[in-house]
């Protein structure tokens, strides 16, 4: 309840290390506030919601969490906290103490959302409670929504109760107060990452192409080297080009209820070879468990969640994707576990699409693969009465249904029998290494020269000519690419454009995001 919510709060304190820093990261700007407040109208018009790759259930889920604003010639990520609210009211308080958290952890400012048409709720005050006493040097602002007229706009301070120096009305619906409101939020941001243009010209000989990126003098991991080489780990490699220097991999896993989430926590905690050391969260049951293996440290996310169970079916699905989310925000890696038998349902793709659009790596895990194998009565069929599986066929299937994340390796386990689990260790320092890779500006436009744009199926008033490019920040890398009009990429501009990308560099696992700067 809010007394407990209150205790939380009073222990809560700001991770120094939330996993993805990055120097060269955009700034992160988190939307909290109790439902129907507004939160999703004000994210839909700041980010102007693009296509939504995940389906949407009324009530549990909403298509995107994650998105970027371009205002004052500056790009900024978004993150609406709020996206999950459970039917059951004694969740509500939990719910609102994990906004605050998400806020409080990752956000480099956050916009704390009230309806302006209304009385305060207790739901409103707990979260500006929360929201001011741990914020620390945080900027907090509130918007008072549905201030769709100019009494309404004068109302707004009455709303300063709050506690908030930074009041702006606004009208998510009609537009009113927003550009106040990003003004304010933008001027304090940390100062920018201006990318720097290439010093050497871009006429460099094709044959020193990739040069530097498979071992000629450059310390990064090649991308054409095979992964599965143990040559000091990449952390030491990265050291000078990246300041944040990780220590360990987190790794979420997510899925839906009875996939076999705790089992494979079991299995891969329980192996022979890793030293298991728990470590108590930021919240009062989160518990981590780290496993020391192969030179390795894999911390896995809030064991405690994984192993909790929905006491319902309804509930244990919509705390599935509660706990997914909670999850992937402290990970680097997300491991979403499929249950073979069941193959690719809605919420499995739901939960895959939060994973993409959060930035985190994937390996889809197609468990029970024991299931698959097993002989029937006839001697050669498997479980319920079909042929017995084909991989190939099998991970064909899987890939058509969760389509956006074709970047993500795809593994048969028997979580049960422990059957694969060592694969999944090096698959898990695999792309974890690989989202950390960079890329120099040199090889970058060598590869630049070298792309076809007449092969992208892009309709002629949607291109843009690309000047250069250079990747702006890893986990997940990101490039800016410079351009000759100040647009949005066409969808399938980027998908051709991170083909491309993947072709030369690889970037396993991991998602591709671009950002678009006009030269002009
Ligand atoms: P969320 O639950 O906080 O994400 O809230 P929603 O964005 O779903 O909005 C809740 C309701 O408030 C919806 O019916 C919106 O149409 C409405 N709403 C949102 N912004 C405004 C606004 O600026 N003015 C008015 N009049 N209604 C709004
Ligand atoms: P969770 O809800 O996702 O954490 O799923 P559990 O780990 O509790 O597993 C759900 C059920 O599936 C349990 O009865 C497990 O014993 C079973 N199970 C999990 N993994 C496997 C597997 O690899 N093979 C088989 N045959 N059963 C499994």
């Amino acid at each position: 309840d809010w007394k407990e919510a209150e205790k939380l709060a009073s222990r809560l304190t700001l991770v120094p290390d939330a996993g993805h820093r990055d120097p060269y990261r955009m700034p992160l700007v988190a939307i909290c506030g109790r439902p129907n407040v507004g939160k999703s109208t004000l994210f839909n018009r700041l980010t102007e919601s693009r296509r939504s790759i995940v389906g949407d259930e009324p009530g549990i889920t909403r298509d995107r969490i994650y998105g970027e604003v371009e205002w004052s010639g500056r790009t900024v990520r978004l993150v609406d906290t709020g996206g999950v609210i459970p039917d059951d009211e004694a969740l509500i308080p939990s719910e609102i103490f994990r906004q605050a958290q998400v806020a409080l952890e990752e956000a480099d400012a956050i916009i704390m959302v009230v309806d302006g048409r209304t009385e305060l709720a207790s739901p409103d005050r707990e979260l500006a409670r929360l929201l001011l006493r741990s914020g620390g040097k945080k900027p907090l602002f509130l918007a008072v929504n549905k201030a769709d007229s100019a009494e309404m706009f004068a109302q707004a301070e009455n709303f300063r109760q709050l506690g908030f120096k930074n009041v702006q009305p606004i009208s998510a619906e009609h537009g009113n107060g927003i550009g106040d409101l990003l003004d304010e939020v933008w001027a304090a941001l940390p100062p920018e990452f201006v990318a720097e243009e290439p010093e050497e010209s871009l006429d460099t000989e094709e044959t020193e192409e990739l040069e530097d990126m498979d071992g000629g003098g450059d310390p990064l991991p090649g991308a054409q080297q095979p992964p599965d080489e143990e040559t000091g780990t990449p952390e030491r490699r990265l050291r000078s080009h990246a300041e944040h220097v990780p220590t360990e991999t987190k790794v979420a896993i997510i899925g839906r209820p009875n996939v076999g989430k705790s089992t494979l926590l079991n299995a891969l905690t329980g192996t022979e070879r890793a030293i298991v050391s728990p470590i108590a969260g930021t919240t009062r049951d989160a518990v981590d468990e780290v496993v020391h293996r192969d030179g390795h440290d894999f911390r896995f996310i809030d064991t405690a969640g994984i192993r909790r169970k929905g006491k319902t079916k309804l509930m244990a699905e919509k705390l599935s994707v509660i706990m997914s989310r909670k999850h992937l925000e402290a990970a680097d890696v997300a491991l979403l576990v499929i249950d073979a038998i069941e193959g690719v349902a809605a919420a499995d793709a739901n939960i895959g699409g939060y994973a993409h659009e959060s930035g985190r790596s994937v390996i889809i895990i197609v468990n029970k693969w024991d299931l698959m194998t097993k002989a029937g009565p006839d001697g050669n069929r498997a479980f319920d009465g079909g042929p017995i599986a084909d991989k190939k066929v099998y991970e064909q299937q899987v890939r058509d249904a969760l389509k956006f994340l074709d970047y993500a390796p795809l593994l048969f386990i028997s979580a049960a029998e422990s059957k694969g689990i060592g694969e999944v260790f090096k698959k898990i320092e695999l792309v974890a290494r690989e989202r950390r890779k960079r890329v120099s500006t040199g090889a970058m436009n060598r590869f630049l020269d070298r792309i076809d744009f007449q092969r992208a199926s892009v309709p002629m008033n949607k291109r843009v000519k690309i000047y250069y490019m250079t990747q702006a920040a890893v986990a997940p890398p990101t490039f800016v690419l410079f351009t000759d009009r100040d647009v949005k990429l066409h969808f399938s501009y980027e998908r051709f454009l991170a083909n491309e990308v993947r072709d030369s560099f690889k970037f396993i696992g991991s998602p591709i995001w671009f950002k678009v700067k006009s030269r002009n």
